[in-house]
């Protein structure tokens, strides 16, 4: 008997039920995987506590990414076949033991990672290549601002600057936080539950500014990013953790020195098969290189996905946090 993680209304973690689940025959275009992990990632608790509405409905399985091999395949599928091992981003759905997905969202696992790093590392890691690579395409010598950087993105994210050659400059919420970051690509970490992060990167940039923050915090470090760049840089605002960014006028950018703003997300950058492709041959070479290496600082049985969500948004983790199947 197969059995999943369902989230039969919105709210708390304590919604989330281990239910009996059975996900059908592979459609045409989809393959079974059998998940040895999955990942657990921030928005899945968006998702949960109806931030953003399951585009399924209710009752719906969370999470967006797993690892795992592949057991069956339906009609048309060509590019994967059972005994295959695999990893995606996709939609909704893998918060369970086994699932289907659509054949075009799995990348084929190198040697080099192995499952429950494939499960950390696919929806964070891609999210620091388009970040860092695409949104703002950084180059050996800018600087940048990355919020929560001792979180499961953030980790990846000062590794991969590093390796770039760009200043990297974080925020954490603790001092053992804080340590842990530098220890992982920042050369500098504030602690902005304890300092002014907007007088502290001024103090670091000799009053410059930063050519881009990364901001997956939101409400709380709204709208002191803003001041934290240099004129005409970047404000990509990726993620909600303590809330969404209110509703602002546009002036805003005038005033704080001609600023671009964008808000980003993995799904668009990935919709292509060839750019989904592309951006995990980049992310698996970082990876195999050594250049980032991947902190599973959690793990939990699926089964436990409440503890998982309260220590996520308790602040409670550092790194990636994975579900062992
Ligand atoms: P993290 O592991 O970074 O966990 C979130 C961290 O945010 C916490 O550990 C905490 O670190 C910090 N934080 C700050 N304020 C709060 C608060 N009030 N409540 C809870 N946490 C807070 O999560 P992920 O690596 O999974 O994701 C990081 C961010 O990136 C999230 O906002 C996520 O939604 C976003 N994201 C966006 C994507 C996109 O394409 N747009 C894709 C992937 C992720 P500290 O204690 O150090 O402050």
């Amino acid at each position: 008997m197969i059995h999943a993680i369902q989230v039969h209304e919105a709210g708390g973690p304590e919604v989330m039920q281990w239910d009996v689940f059975d996900p059908g025959e592979p459609k045409p275009g989809e393959a079974r995987i059998r998940h040895t992990a999955v990942g657990l990632n921030y928005i899945d608790t968006y998702f949960r506590s109806g931030l953003y509405p399951a585009p399924t409905g209710l009752p719906f399985v969370p999470g967006n990414e797993g690892a795992g091999e592949v057991v069956a395949v339906g009609e048309g599928v060509t590019d994967v076949k059972p005994g295959d091992r695999v990893a995606y981003v996709g939609p909704l759905g893998s918060y369970a033991e086994e699932r289907n997905v659509p054949a075009d969202r799995l990348v084929l696992l190198p040697d080099g990672v192995d499952d429950r790093t494939a499960a950390a590392l696919m929806l964070k890691g891609l999210t620091a290549q388009y970040l860092l690579r695409r949104t703002f395409p950084l180059k050996k010598g800018d600087t940048m601002l990355f919020h929560a950087a001792a979180g499961g993105v953030g980790l990846i994210a000062g590794q991969w600057a590093r390796h770039l050659g760009v200043t990297a400059i974080g925020t954490a919420g603790s001092p053992e936080k804080v340590e842990l970051a530098l220890a992982h690509g920042y050369d500098h970490v504030i602690d902005y539950r304890k300092d002014d992060f907007v007088e502290k990167v001024r103090e670091l940039t000799d009053g410059r500014g930063v050519d881009v923050v990364y901001d997956g915090v939101g409400k709380d470090t709204f709208p002191g990013s803003l001041d934290c760049i240099r004129p005409l840089g970047l404000w990509a605002s990726f993620g909600n953790a303590s809330g969404p960014v209110p509703p602002f006028s546009i002036g805003l950018l005038n005033q704080k020195g001609s600023l671009f703003c964008t808000r980003p997300n993995l799904f668009a950058y990935a919709a292509a098969r060839e750019d989904l492709v592309a951006m995990a041959d980049e992310l698996f070479g970082v990876v195999t290189s050594g250049a980032v290496k991947i902190r599973v600082n959690q793990e939990y049985k699926l089964a436990d996905a409440v503890a998982a969500h309260r220590d996520l948004e308790g602040r409670k983790t550092t790194g990636s946090s994975v579900f062992v199947v």
